[in-house]
């Protein structure tokens, strides 16, 4: 009996997920009087979850699980599952989560909620509100199996420091049989990835080419955030794919987004409309950005960024 929860990581680091199920789960167990079990796959160092609430931690630490393959993940989780006789198992909302949970759910026979945006509202049954229509409803929906899965949305819990004895032990990774062979894995070139990221700022066509991008990439420097763009800005070769944001694209959850140059198109709005606080720069008072965001500028992107940053810089060394 316990809670599960899959503690992602990149680089041999955490992701912020990781902390925040930790808190979710721990929540949900304190409620239910059982322990919290995290799952990380070649982490060697997983103290810290134990500042978040987690009781045990279960490390699978295998060469041949370097790779992300959803197969093999979901087949590892879920022999820990069923060896610890888990009730409910959270997973984040991460593309890799998303992959695995249907997977999972089909092995466990288990009931699976996505884009879950708060603790349960009843654990018996498990009834739970999720959000919907790319961020624009929420229905609330129950869950009457006997194992569940929810992956929890980004950022809509937050994490809570909570120290606990943490338990460590081993497991030996199950090799599924998968077609899918990882040959090469390419990385977006940003210091902070979006999904992980507190602030995002992106920029759209306003910027009017690549040789302006410095703007966007020393503001977000200067703030310690993550650079994303538009879909036109990637179609057109300015910056990476990975770097699209919207329906089509990632989807942002950040704690601060700021849009310079963006227009706030209904697909680029859906895909960030989870963060907490927007904040849009466009010389266009009519930019249909303006009635999504919380904060707004009227004027010329090329003479309000590197004020911003210079103002930045100076709050910073003051
Ligand atoms: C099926 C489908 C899926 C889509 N998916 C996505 C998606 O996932 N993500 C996405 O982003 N789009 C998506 N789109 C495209 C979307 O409809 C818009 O075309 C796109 O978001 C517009 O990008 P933009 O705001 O960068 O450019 P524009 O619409 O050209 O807007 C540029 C903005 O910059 C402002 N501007 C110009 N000069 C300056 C200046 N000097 N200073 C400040 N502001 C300035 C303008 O006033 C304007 O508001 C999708 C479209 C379809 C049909």
């Amino acid at each position: 009996m316990g809670i599960l929860i899959y503690t992602e990581s990149e680089n041999g680091k955490f992701k912020k997920s990781a902390y925040e199920l930790a808190s979710y789960g721990r929540a949900i167990a304190d409620q239910l009087g059982v322990e919290l079990i995290a799952v990380s796959f070649n982490h060697e160092d997983a103290t810290q979850l134990g500042s978040y609430g987690v009781d045990q931690v279960i490390q699978i630490n295998d060469p041949s699980l370097e790779s992300f393959t959803a197969q093999q993940y979901a087949s590892n989780l879920a022999t820990i599952a069923q060896t610890k006789e888990i009730k409910l198992i959270v997973l984040s909302s991460s593309a890799n989560a998303k992959y695995i949970a249907p997977l999972l759910a089909v092995s466990l026979s288990a009931g699976y909620a996505s884009n879950v945006v708060g603790l349960p509202e009843s654990l018996e049954p498990l009834t739970v509100k999720r959000s919907c229509f790319t961020n624009k409803a929420f229905n609330t929906c129950t869950l009457d199996n006997k194992v569940n899965i929810i992956g929890l949305s980004n950022n809509s819990y937050g994490s809570f420091e909570n120290p606990k004895e943490v338990n460590f032990s081993q497991a030996s990774a199950v090799i599924a049989e998968t077609t899918i062979k990882v040959e090469q894995v390419e990385k977006s070139s940003g210091e902070v990835s979006i999904a992980d990221a507190d602030i995002v700022v992106s920029g759209g066509r306003g910027l009017k080419g690549p040789e302006h991008w410095h703007l966007i990439e020393n503001l977000a420097t200067t703030l310690g955030a993550a650079t994303a763009c538009s879909k036109p800005v990637s179609d057109m070769g300015w910056r990476p794919h990975s770097e699209h944001v919207g329906q089509t694209g990632k989807p942002v959850a950040s704690n601060l987004y700021i849009a310079i140059g963006v227009s706030g198109a209904i697909q680029h709005l859906a895909g960030i409309n989870s963060s907490k606080v927007k904040v849009v720069i466009n010389n266009d008072p009519e930019a249909p950005f303006f009635k999504a965001a919380d904060y707004g500028v009227i004027g010329d992107a090329f003479e309000v960024v590197p004020e911003l940053i210079e103002k930045l810089k100076a709050f910073k060394s003051s």
